[in-house]
Formats: C-alpha cells, sequence, structure tokens
C-alpha cells in the first residue's frame, strides 16, 4: 500500500499528500485516489514552492489581461497557473470558466448592517454552467486527463453534475455519469445534465446517499471521481480568491463570506489564502466565514457547539462520529430550500476547520426565511443568485447583528450560482403575500412564512387604457 511514497518525492515539485500530520503519506500526480489509502483521510495536492517559478507579485498576473487569445491566459483559473502547478500547460482543459465579477453592492450593505462601500458581491453564476463549480471541474478534468481517464462521474446536488457534464460535453474528452437524489435537485440543473448528454441516474434517497454509492462505484469500476473529495477540484477553486484579490487591487478584504455545504469552496479558500502568505503575496489574511443552512448545520453544529477544531491536523474525531451516530438514531437528514447545501455530511469538513484555524473563520447558520430574504435583496441589487448562494448576504447580516462584523468592514459574499438554476425558488417567493402566509405547499415544507421583499405580478385586463390608467397609480404611488 505504501509503495507509492517514492524516494524521488523530495525531488517532486507537486504532489498528492495525506492532510493528516501523522501520517503525511505523499502519493504521484498520476493516482487517482479518493482518500489517503493508507489511512482514510482527505488528500492535498502539495506543492515544492522552492522547485516552481512564482511571481514576485500578484500583479504579475494582470499582463495575461492583454493575452486573452491564449484559451489559459483567457481562464480565470488558469491564468493564474503558477499557483496550482500541477499540470502541463498543453494537459490544460479549458472551456473559459473564471470570467467573472465582484460587484459593489450599497443597497445590500445597508440592508446587512455594513457602510456603503463596505460590501461586494462576487457572482460566480457568470461562469459557463452557471455556479462556481466551474472553477473546480477545469482542474478535475484536467487532472483526469492527465491519468487517461474515460468515464468521470458524480453525485451532486445539481451543480456539480451540470459542470462536469459541459465539460464533457464540450471537450468529448470523456463520458459522465451522475448520481443525483430524487426530488431534490432544481430543475435548471437537472435540465443541464440531461441536455449535455450527461447518463442521469436518479437515486432513490438523498445527497449524502449518492455521494456513497458513487464512491463505491467508481472504485469499482475504475471511474474518475469528480467529487469535491477530490484535491485537484479543490486547486482550482483556489483561483476564486485570486480574482477577488484581483479585483479589489490586491488589497484583502476584512471578510469573505461563503455558504457551506460539503465543504470545498471554504476549504479551498483557506489554502489558497494559507499559501499566498506562506510565499510572500499578501501580507493580510481575510477572515472566512462559512454560512450553514440551519436545516442543514452540521459544521455549526459541531464547531460552535461541541468546540471541535482543527487542533494541528488532529481534530476530535469521536466527537464527529459521536454527533453523526446521534443525527442517525434520530433518523435527522439535511433539509433545506437551499438545495446546492443540503448536505448532512460533508466530506471536507477536516479541512475546513483548517481554514477556520488559518484565517480566524466563523461560523453561522440561517434559516430558509432569512436567506429566501437575502436572495430577494440580491436580486434587487444585481444579477441575483440561486437560494444556497444568499446564505452568504443572509449570514452576514446575521453576524453584523451579533456584533461579529463590524459596520466599516470590508466584506465579500461568494454569489456561488446563477438565479436561473432555481426559478420555482424565485417565483414562488415573488408570487407570495408580502404581508401574510406562502401559500405554496413546497415553501410550507420548510421554514418560510412570509416574503417581506416579495415584488408580485399583477394582472391587468387586456385594455390599454386600463393598463395606463394601472401603471401610472403603481409608478406615481
Ligand atoms: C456546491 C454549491 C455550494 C456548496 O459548496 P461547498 O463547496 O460544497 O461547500 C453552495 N452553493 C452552490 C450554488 C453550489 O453549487
Ligand atoms: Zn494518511
Amino acid at each position: 500500500m505504501l509503495s507509492s511514497q517514492s524516494d524521488q518525492s523530495s525531488q517532486r515539485a507537486a504532489f498528492q499528500q495525506c492532510i493528516a500530520p501523522d501520517c503525511g503519506q505523499t502519493y504521484g500526480l498520476d493516482e487517482v485516489l479518493p482518500l489517503c489509502p493508507a489511512c482514510g483521510e482527505l488528500l492535498d495536492v502539495t506543492y515544492d514552492w522552492d522547485r516552481v517559478p512564482v511571481p514576485a507579485s500578484l500583479r504579475e498576473f494582470e499582463a495575461r489581461w492583454s493575452s486573452r487569445r491564449n484559451p489559459v491566459d483567457f481562464s480565470g483559473v488558469w491564468r493564474f497557473r503558477e499557483l496550482l502547478p500541477f499540470a502541463r500547460e498543453d494537459q490544460i482543459v479549458t472551456i473559459g470558466e473564471g470570467q467573472t465579477i465582484l460587484q459593489l453592492s450599497d443597497s445590500c450593505a445597508t440592508w446587512a448592517g455594513l457602510k456603503p462601500g463596505g460590501l461586494r458581491l462576487q457572482y460566480e453564476g457568470l461562469n459557463p454552467s452557471g455556479s462556481f463549480k466551474d472553477n473546480g471541474m477545469t482542474a478535475a478534468a484536467t487532472h483526469a486527463r492527465m491519468t487517461g481517464a474515460t468515464t468521470a462521474a458524480c453525485a451532486s446536488t445539481g451543480n456539480t453534475s451540470a459542470s462536469l457534464a459541459i465539460y464533457a460535453s464540450t471537450t468529448q474528452l470523456f463520458r459522465v455519469v451522475v448520481f443525483v437524489g430524487s426530488g431534490k435537485i432544481a430543475f435548471g440543473k437537472l435540465s443541464q445534465a440531461l441536455d449535455y448528454g450527461a447518463l442521469t441516474l436518479q437515486l432513490d434517497g438523498d445527497f449524502d446517499d449518492a455521494l456513497i454509492r458513487v464512491r463505491e462505484v467508481c472504485q469499482a469500476e475504475g471511474i474518475y471521481l469528480c467529487n469535491s473529495l477530490n484535491p485537484f477540484r479543490l486547486e482550482g477553486q483556489k483561483a476564486i480568491i485570486y480574482r477577488i484579490l484581483e479585483s479589489l487591487n490586491w488589497e484583502p478584504p476584512d471578510w469573505i463570506a461563503v455558504p457551506g455545504g460539503n465543504l470545498g469552496n471554504s476549504s479551498a479558500f483557506g489554502k489558497a489564502l494559507i499559501e499566498l502568505r506562506h510565499l510572500g503575496l499578501i501580507d493580510r489574511v481575510p477572515r472566512v466565514a462559512v454560512i450553514n443552512a440551519s436545516g442543514a448545520s452540521t459544521l455549526d453544529d459541531l464547531y460552535n457547539g461541541r468546540d471541535l477544531r482543527w487542533n494541528g491536523g488532529r481534530p476530535d474525531k469521536a466527537l464527529i462520529d459521536g454527533w453523526y451516530s446521534e443525527q442517525d438514531a434520530e433518523k435527522k437528514r439535511a433539509k433545506t430550500m437551499a438545495s446546492a447545501i443540503e448536505i448532512g455530511r460533508p466530506v471536507n469538513l477536516v479541512k475546513c476547520l483548517r481554514t477556520l484555524e488559518a484565517t480566524d473563520g466563523l461560523v453561522c447558520s440561517v434559516t430558509d426565511q432569512q436567506i429566501l430574504d437575502a436572495k430577494a435583496q440580491i436580486g434587487a441589487a444585481g444579477f441575483g443568485c440561486e437560494p444556497a448562494s444568499a446564505a452568504s448576504l443572509a449570514g452576514v447580516k446575521l453576524l453584523r447583528e451579533q456584533g461579529q462584523i463590524a459596520p466599516s468592514d470590508r466584506v465579500v459574499c461568494v454569489l456561488t450560482g446563477h438565479q436561473l438554476k432555481d426559478p420555482d425558488a424565485t417565483v414562488t417567493y415573488h408570487s407570495s403575500d408580502p404581508a401574510g402566509e406562502v401559500t405554496s405547499q413546497r415553501f410550507l415544507d420548510h421554514e418560510v412564512t412570509s416574503a417581506p421583499a416579495a415584488n408580485r405580478p399583477i394582472p391587468v385586463a387586456n385594455d390599454s387604457a386600463a393598463i395606463i390608467s394601472r401603471i401610472r397609480e403603481l409608478l406615481h404611488a
């Protein structure tokens, strides 16, 4: 089993490495390993920074804006390739991911209790498949190609499958099998997997079940696994941090708020920031706030409720196992309108603890009501987002109210997915009575009882004079 720890590991510039300090086993880049074979812990992609050329300043990356006809310079992930140097340039699989923007939003700032100028929204919904997942999938697809994979698979609440499927359909490099839970996937996302031609398996179970099955199937069939256990995916997701910093003229904000589902994004953010600090490319690390949905709050419950910590890479596993046993005994499953973060057993939990430690981070939970109200603010202020993404702004408002975030702090909310991913949630919210009860059964099944920021469609007669008088009434009200 340990044969892959080669004597050359000290001479390799990039390799895979177990994150547990008591193990620390290293593996070559050519191996396809869901977890450390020696101890079962998560793997990192690790670099010997003395062996790879690193720019003297982050500003050097700006030069690539002038060579955007070169696909790897156009990519919002690979133009930072010196910071994820695991692939040769001719191996890179890119479809133009990462053309995102960081938008100032004073109305959201005011709503969350921050000063104007203090809040920015990082729109990851502008990626080719409409979510941040493309940042990671370009890296996983690259690694899949490096290892000669012909079939790739993932379990998904929707966006991972859309992302994996778009990389397969645009490049034709491999076939794709996606596992989704029954009735758990927003139609915008399911429609993508179907349209991009993925073999789509709808499992009788939820996401946590689907992830267990896809891991077993990949192992048995030699299929390349693209869930966020895959450390190469997280390498690509580091680029979200690079682009945020770039948009801020390389001046780190005080906070970066991100929704927490499987905790891949928060884990990648921490790794990016730890490496940038190690390389002397930033001198101050922003604090990462990870926001759970209250119906899927494993991280919040363990971190705040039971004081689970990274603890130098030796977190208290008994605490985690005990908590999961309790959930199982009570037959509790994750349940939230924000389907992208409806995850009870986040695979990257331990890596996320590392992020929280390294960035002096925070964790909190927000209800579906708080999420949908925040989502309506974001939509009214800009490009909009899907429900899970709005957990970031809802969390910032809560942390502001709790006094954790100061009114003058500079905050970036990562909006992980596009508004059109889940139009059902949006239309139901806006169709409801702002003052009264939300009547749609779908909403009643969750915690949402009113929609204060609703913008209801107004019925009018098929008559111009009546319409004009109604418009005058409404616009001048
Ligand atoms: C996947 C996803 C998340 C959760 O991200 P993790 O890295 O799993 O924590 C949040 N929002 C959207 C829109 C997603 O697609
Ligand atoms: Zn190990």
